[in-house]
């Protein structure tokens, strides 16, 4: 019991080592010589002294308090938080992947230069779209490229007077973020009482200071836009261009593509739909791709196929450079390695099951849990807190309380369309078993709220940290770790 929470600081007694390393090439003496005297340090530093075992069982321990799609169920919607298969991470830790780097010359990264091009084209093959560049670190980064990218193909027709984007307001919070930082105003349109575009809206909305609109098909709330065709129709008449948010692929995969709904740009998150960690703010990839029209604009450096050689060049033409090199290139390797796996035919059963699965938690609980919007959904839906509404349980109490279950919560609050949304993204990869086991935990959760309210109120109640004050720690946030026991 001694090691929860217990810092490995806390553990420290001087003298004891947890390490055997083989003798120091690099003597004190030779160090010396080889860096500046002021960069050396004068004392030693203050490292924990622990054992082997210590150690182990501290970071074990550690490991164990935090929850994953590993440890359990994780159906947060939008978020995608599909497992990784663990082929994906052999391949991204060959030495021939890890020990390179960017500047070494392009003969010796052929192979790593192969693999850009191949996913970047199986992502135009499964998109609809003509080419894409694999740069951006992040679906947001993404987002604000394909908007430079919107901006440049504006100001090259000389067509100023377009500063404005159309962003509906059941977006990912992301688009109007991204608009914004691209120097855009959004115009945000209301949806319809079915949760979708409100066609008369997006009407009234359209001009000739429109440079694009941002949509997501199936949109946040895991609907069809059934009028996609007749939108593309009407914002290439204003002289708009189509921007969409593939940040979650996975009810399209093999299905419908963007491309031939009329998108112009969009990006995708490997992170989400390709089974690449999310990792906790970063490391993602964010891939952008654009019809023909707009390949000229992406960014530079550029992997260029000849024949049977690659090489890097930039374009003038680009909207410049987005990142360091050529992205996350190990989560290419990872995105690469799941489309091989799954190959073209099954690929398209991930958005068959995806849908599926939704739909069978959402059938399974609508008699509890209010819907708001019952119409068939893609890969998520969303409910409006507890259909009983007598209890003050609400929806941040169901979410804490269902980490008892060994659940992760929902996505909550979000969309903001409704008071108490709880979105459900169960993923393609769960088995009946587990989705019957979330659906049985929800029901209970339904009923406590109404036998015993205040225990709900007061979960979680076997985690390891209780229910948090937010509030407290994004005001006041405590970031260092202070040893009051050791000098300094
Ligand atoms: C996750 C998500 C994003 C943002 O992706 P990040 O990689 O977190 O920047 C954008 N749009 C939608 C719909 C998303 O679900």
């Amino acid at each position: 019991m001694k090691y929860y929470n217990t810092l490995i600081f806390e553990l420290s007694k001087s003298g004891r080592i947890g390490y055997s390393f083989p003798k120091n090439p690099y003597a004190k003496k030779s160090l010396d010589t080889l860096l500046p005297k002021e960069l050396l340090r004068s004392e030693e530093a203050a490292l924990p002294e622990v054992s082997e075992l210590d150690i182990v069982r501290h970071y074990t321990n550690v490991s164990q308090k935090n929850f994953g799609v590993e440890t359990g169920f994780y159906p947060l919607g939008s978020c995608t938080m599909k497992y990784n298969p663990k082929i994906n991470e052999e391949m991204a830790g060959l030495p021939g992947f890890t020990e390179i780097h960017p500047l070494q010359p392009l003969s010796t990264l052929q192979g790593v230069l192969r693999i850009y091009d191949e996913t970047a084209r199986m992502l135009s093959d499964i998109s609809g779209l003509a080419e894409f560049t694999l740069n951006p670190f992040a679906g947001a980064h993404g987002e604000l490229t394909g908007l430079m990218i919107m901006k440049a193909y504006h100001e090259k027709r000389n067509d100023l007077k377009r500063t404005k984007v159309i962003v509906p307001d059941s977006a990912h919070g992301t688009n109007p973020a991204s608009a914004t930082v691209a120097g855009f105003e959004t115009i945000v349109i209301a949806s319809t009482a079915d949760g979708r575009v409100n066609l008369e809206s997006l009407k009234a909305a359209l001009s000739d200071e429109i440079a694009g609109i941002m949509l997501t098909n199936p949109n946040t709330l895991g609907l069809f836009e059934r009028d996609i065709v007749e939108i593309a129709r009407l914002v290439h008449q204003a002289g708009g261009l189509l921007y969409y948010d593939g940040a979650n692929l996975n009810a399209l995969l093999g299905q419908v593509r963007p491309g031939d709904m009329g998108f112009d740009i969009m990006h995708i998150n490997l992170h989400k739909t390709f089974s690449t960690p999310h990792g906790g703010g970063g490391p993602g990839s964010g891939p952008v791709g654009v019809a023909k029209a707009l390949v000229e604009f992406l960014p530079n450096p550029r992997i260029v196929k000849h024949s049977d050689y690659y090489t890097i060049e930039d374009s003038g033409k680009a909207i410049g450079q987005i990142s360091h090199f050529y992205g996350n290139f190990l989560n290419v390797v990872r995105a690469y390695t799941f489309l091989l796996t799954l190959g073209k035919e099954n690929l398209k059963s991930v958005g068959g099951l995806a849908v599926l699965n939704a739909n069978y938690v959402k059938e399974s609980l609508k008699d509890v849990y209010e819907l708001p919007i019952g119409s068939f959904c893609m890969h998520e839906f969303v409910f409006n807190g507890l259909k009983n509404k007598s209890t003050d349980v609400h929806t941040l109490d169901i979410a804490k309380r269902l980490l008892d279950y060994g659940v992760h919560a929902p996505t909550i609050y979000f969309p903001m369309l409704f008071e108490q949304s709880i979105m459900i993204e169960p993923t393609e990869v769960e088995s009946k078993e587990t989705l019957d086991h979330f659906i049985a935990m929800m029901r209970q959760v339904a009923q406590e709220a109404l036998d015993n309210p205040e225990m709900v109120k007061t979960a979680p109640h076997t985690t390891p940290v209780r229910r948090l004050d937010e509030v407290t720690a994004a005001r006041t946030p405590i970031l260092t770790y202070k040893d009051a026991t050791r000098h300094g």
